[in-house]
């Protein structure tokens, strides 16, 4: 999550970031098979305020847990 700036879109820097939850109570979980036993995967979301483009960025204790997921290939 180093390297967000600038925007791969327009290439500005006019960025703003955000948590969220990965398991919504009624939504699908976004990141399956890298949560904790009490807590849910978290993302880093980053909106470009210029032009709109989100991307989304799975945090470290989710990432170091997809080599070993069930639910995840490597591509
Ligand atoms: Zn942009």
């Amino acid at each position: 999550m180093n390297c967000v700036k600038p925007c791969p879109e327009c290439g500005q820097n006019n960025l703003y970031s955000a948590i969220a939850i990965a398991r919504g109570g009624y939504g699908p979980d976004l990141l399956p098979g890298l949560s904790g036993f009490f807590t849910s995967a978290n993302f880093q979301v980053v909106a470009c305020a210029d032009c709109g483009l989100t991307r989304f960025f799975a945090a470290e204790d989710a990432i170091k847990k997809l080599p070993t997921a069930n639910s995840w290939r490597r591509l």
